[in-house]
């Protein structure tokens, strides 16, 4: 059965690029009726937060990506690294290197003088006792000194490193704690991973790895290294280029259907289908179309994704999701239309779910005050007369529904000879504050007739005030 993982470090939000990975990872286990974990690897104590380990889960779960498994903490495995550990100095496959600090500095600087890529000469490799009892000690991984490791990368095709290449590694620190290399290999052989996906930033570490689980005697995962995304200038995609945390995203009214299609499509395609529900893509997804070369991310196209999945997502669904908008700006919605309404009537005209929330603000809330620009040109005194007319007209209707609320618009119009803009653009100023809202009956219905009525007795006023 295929498994796979994702594994972030929990040292700063989930951020695009995590969360395309962790998407690629997802559909390939769900693809082939597989199973996905989640690890979070807090090993290093000073840089991992409870405050990102929750960022992390939080990306997920708005994000669905599910798990089988998990999450599985590092920091609550460190009796089984430190078996690993022994188990790997019992068989000869890691030893204790005494070299101090200032020796490996000097080591260092005179490889680089020399023009050598810098790497430890194992000097303490063969040693068969402690300088001295008890002196402080790291525990490095006796790699392989001839021969090659060779892999085949599900994405970037066969990958070869020399052995030579490859120096012994420290497993464990000074102060006996695990180090990345060592923790990822035994989780990933302690959970059954056969697929690694994960960013390219890893692919020089894959083959030290790979070293260690021959050690272990333990089967060798796929790999398959995921290339960067980079910002539309070219360089590596970061903060500088606006939002990259996947919450700001929910928090900048983007749906979580937009985001997943947008990342699904930076670095894979299927044909040139740019749109994919959930299902498509767990349907479609493989591995080995995705790209090898980095993708730049393109945000008017995520919101080009957003606008389409705002427009012919559930409306049910979006509502839930607009509800959280409307609680950022705290408007109380239990009072007034449903939720799913306001999406039907506002989903042409949002680009993003604030400014759906922001726009429909008063068909919950009281307004203190009129748009100025556009109370100045349709609240003026000549229009008090009609407008009280049409008040009336509403008020003496017995069916509060669109056809009829038209129909009196359109009578009190003629009666005035008026145009229909004319009266109903102040009719939208005294009922909406402003001057966008969605067709007219249908604003009208949402909002009710009483709020109708008082609303429109507050523009009369209104205008009265400003003409006294
Ligand atoms: N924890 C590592 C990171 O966040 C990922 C390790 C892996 O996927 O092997 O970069």
């Amino acid at each position: 059965m295929i498994k796979t993982r994702f594994a972030p470090s929990p040292t700063g939000y989930l951020h695009v690029g995590g969360a395309r990975t962790a998407l690629y990872a997802w559909l390939y286990a769900r693809r082939y009726g597989g199973q996905f974990v989640l690890r979070i690897e807090d090993t290093d104590r000073e840089r991992s937060t409870p405050e990102s380990v929750q960022a992390i889960l939080d990306g997920m779960e708005w994000l669905g990506l599910d798990y089988d498994e998990g999450p599985y903490y590092q920091t609550e495995r460190m009796d089984r690294y430190q078996q690993v550990i022994d188990q790997l100095l019992d068989g000869g496959h890691a030893y204790r290197c005494y070299c101090s600090k200032e020796r490996l500095q000097t080591l260092r600087a005179e490889q680089m003088a020399n023009k050598q890529k810098p790497r430890y000469d194992g000097r303490c490799r063969d040693l068969t006792a402690a300088p001295e009892e008890g002196a402080p000690h790291v525990i490095r991984f006796r790699n392989p000194t001839a021969g090659e490791v060779v892999f085949k990368d599900e994405i970037r095709g066969l990958i070869v490193f020399d052995n030579k290449e490859l120096d012994d590694l420290v497993i464990a620190r000074t102060d006996g704690t695990p180090t990345y290399n060592l923790t990822v290999v035994v989780d990933d052989w302690d959970m059954g991973i056969t697929h690694i996906v994960r960013g390219d930033d890893h692919v020089n570490n894959t083959p030290r790895q790979i070293n260690i689980l021959k050690a272990l005697a333990a089967d060798i995962p796929q790999y398959a290294h995921v290339p960067m995304i980079l910002g539309d200038d070219g360089k590596r995609l970061s903060k500088r280029h606006g939002a990259v945390s996947v919450m700001q995203y929910r928090d900048d009214g983007y749906l979580p259907e937009a985001l997943l299609n947008y990342l699904v499509r930076l670095g894979w395609s299927h044909g040139d289908q740019e749109i994919f529900s959930r299902e498509e893509m767990v349907a479609l997804f493989d591995l080995g179309a995705v790209s090898k070369s980095a993708a730049a991310f393109n945000t008017s196209k995520l919101q080009w994704l957003n606008q389409h999945y705002i427009k012919e997502g559930d409306p049910e669904q979006t509502a839930r999701r607009l509800a959280f908008h409307f609680e950022q700006l705290g408007v109380d919605t239990s009072h007034g239309p449903a939720l799913a309404d306001i999406v039907l009537a506002q989903r042409e005209r949002a680009k993003t779910l604030v400014e759906m929330a922001q726009n429909s603000r008063f068909f919950f809330q009281e307004f203190d005050s009129y748009d100025e620009k556009a109370a100045r040109k349709n609240l003026k005194p000549t229009i008090a007369e009609p407008l009280r007319a049409l008040r009336d007209a509403f008020a003496a209707l017995n069916d509060w529904s669109a056809q009829p609320l038209h129909g009196a618009l359109i009578a009190t119009a003629e009666r005035y000879e008026l145009k229909l803009g004319k009266l109903a653009q102040p009719l939208r100023v005294a009922i909406s504050g402003g001057s966008v809202s969605p067709p007219i009956d249908v604003t009208l219905v949402l909002l009710g007739r009483e709020t109708t009525l008082n609303r429109l007795d507050k523009a009369l006023a209104f205008i009265s005030a400003q003409i006294a």
